[in-house]
């Protein structure tokens, strides 16, 4: 089966999140799963599509990642191997973007939780969404973020 399509979208028509099977209200960020199947002969080609409010995908992302732990490559040991490992460039990429998830966090602590920032808190979580996928290839995320998931 090849790898589904993951995009974040604004939420165009009701839908029901997959993680915690409540809805989707319109116009907030959503994250919709494509699947692709190509058929044979026998059988037909079909997609589905799966739906997941923001925090619900990072957190179907964790749950998964936590029931499967990291293993380092190579048999190296210890939290500080893999960044170690990385490049001049990719640690100044890594710091970049723990920069600016501190930053977002500080924004995120001055909105308070009325009608009129939900859209700014919104923006902040799925750009905090987004750094995260980021770093991921650049030295795994680091663990002061995973404390905020849980
Ligand atoms: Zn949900």
């Amino acid at each position: 089966m090849p790898p589904p399509n993951v995009t974040a979208a604004w939420c165009r028509k009701k839908a029901s999140c997959k993680w915690c099977k409540k809805d989707i209200t319109l116009a907030t960020p959503m994250i919709t799963v494509f699947f692709w199947n190509k058929g044979n002969d026998a059988k037909r080609t079909w997609n589905s599509k799966l739906y997941y409010h923001m925090q619900c995908w990072m957190d179907q992302a964790m749950d998964y990642l936590n029931t499967h732990p990291y293993h380092a490559r190579g048999g190296k040991r210890g939290p500080n191997k893999l960044a170690s490992a990385l490049n001049v460039e990719q640690k100044v990429a890594r710091l970049k973007l723990i920069r600016r998830k501190n930053y977002l966090d500080y924004k995120l602590r001055g909105l308070s939780d009325t009608p009129d920032t939900a859209l700014d808190i919104a923006m902040i979580e799925k750009e905090q969404s987004e750094l995260i996928a980021k770093i991921l290839d650049i030295g795994g995320i680091p663990k002061s973020w995973l404390v905020k998931l849980m």
